[in-house]
């Protein structure tokens, strides 16, 4: 994808986490690198989706799509035996139980609505494993739109059954060829289709990363979760807010919504990425897929590909938000690896009878090792995201169980 637009002089964002007035731009990162049409494109969603998020009858519209059809709000779960244990008192936002099974129903039941008031008739959209490409399609198909999702050939062969639920609920599935045939490459398939079909299309990224307005347009879309998660947590809590509020980082898009809700208190914020996917705590400055933030390079700045258990964290960037957030110090990012992730997902399921998806089991390995450093101080309150429920990672547990 060409970087035609020239990088404009950043302007400090106005409050932690509000609304970038700068258009876009988070510090030095963000922006909207991507051909004429597309900037044309963006900027169409970013003036309907303003106008959208300004007028009560969407947002309306948007609380009653997400109570009736994706179950919130979800509960705030005390996790008593695992607390007792680490001598800290966790509490888990539980994503796992949305329909869909993962904070991704969110965003799309959210760029849905808007492709339906934007007078669009298809939603296209990049997937991984497949997770947001089945929340697309269930979206889509609620809404009554087409859904064309572009996935990995590599990734279609691993993730068999999630390509049989998108064409079951009806999306038309798009093997990508190019690259390394994965995530990365979906995306740049996905925005270059997209180029072709702005009139009648709209591009539904599943995470806080691409040009503005997306990745601040998806954390809004998100931060319902830190919303309900600070008003529930006052309640049982009846202390404010928690010590810390911890979440996986992919994209980031289940850990900016949490924060969101937490920016303006005085709770520590922990981002923990994939040891193989630490696009965060390791990348550097550089642009892909619209925007510019911090990547896994060689030393050539090529892109490298990044690797984990987890299909989700597999991104071998991170939004530019949390770039931001990262350099004001306002959040830390922290790794995990693949065996931490996945002795965090049995000593869950086997204290709280939660089997937890391997993306979030990272955010909890690092709850783990920190109570037990001390890092994470006795008596200590811990808000953590968990972000989806393992059925998807069964069958990977189970050859390695
Ligand atoms: C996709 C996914 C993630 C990673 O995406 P973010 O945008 O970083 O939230 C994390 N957990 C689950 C369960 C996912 O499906």
């Amino acid at each position: 994808m060409p970087d035609v637009l020239p990088w404009r002089e950043p302007v400090p964002l106005d409050g932690t986490m509000g609304e970038p007035r700068a258009r876009g731009r988070f510090g030095e990162y963000g922006g909207r690198y991507a051909p004429e049409s597309l900037v044309e494109a963006c900027r169409e969603v970013d003036e309907a989706f303003r106008e959208a998020w300004a007028d009560p009858g969407f947002r309306g519209a948007l609380a009653r799509l997400l109570a009736v059809h994706a179950g919130r709000p979800t509960p705030l779960t005390p996790a008593r035996r695992l607390s007792e244990a680490l001598g800290v008192q966790l509490y888990l936002k539980r994503e796992d139980l949305t329909h869909t099974g993962s904070h991704k129903i969110n965003n799309v039941l959210g760029q849905a609505l808007l492709a339906t008031r934007m007078g669009r008739r298809r939603l296209i959209a990049e997937t991984g494993a497949g997770q947001h490409g089945v929340a697309t399609a269930t979206a889509a198909a609620l809404l009554g739109l087409e859904a064309t999702v572009f996935m990995g050939e590599r990734d279609i062969e691993r993730q068999a059954l999630n390509v049989f639920r998108m064409r079951m609920l009806g999306a038309e599935v798009i093997p990508v060829t190019t690259g390394s045939r994965t995530l990365k490459d979906a995306t740049s398939e996905a925005m270059r289709h997209w180029v072709g079909a702005t009139g009648d299309s709209h591009y539904c990224i599943g995470s806080v990363v691409g040009p503005d307005p997306y990745p601040w347009m998806v954390r809004e879309l998100q931060r319902v979760i830190g919303d309900e998660a600070r008003a529930q947590f006052a309640a049982e809590l009846r202390t404010g807010v928690p010590d810390h509020v911890v979440a996986c980082v992919g994209g980031g898009s289940n850990a900016a919504g949490t924060f969101a809700g937490f920016a303006d208190t005085p709770a520590r914020l922990v981002g923990v990425e994939a040891e193989g996917g630490a696009g965060a705590a390791r990348g550097r400055l550089g642009v892909l897929h619209g925007c510019r933030s911090l990547f896994l390079q060689d030393d050539d700045g090529q892109i490298v590909e990044a690797h984990s258990i987890a299909a989700g964290l597999d991104y071998p960037g991170v939004g530019p938000e949390h770039a931001h957030l990262r350099e004001l110090g306002r959040a830390r990012y922290v790794t995990v690896t693949d065996e931490e992730a996945i002795g965090a997902a049995v000593r869950l399921a086997r204290t709280e009878g939660i089997v937890p998806a391997l993306e979030s089991a990272h955010a909890l390995a690092w709850v783990i090792s920190a109570a037990g450093s001390g890092e994470l101080p006795a008596g200590s309150t811990v808000l953590m995201t968990l972000s989806g429920r393992g059925d998807k990672d069964v069958s990977t547990l189970k050859e390695l169980l």
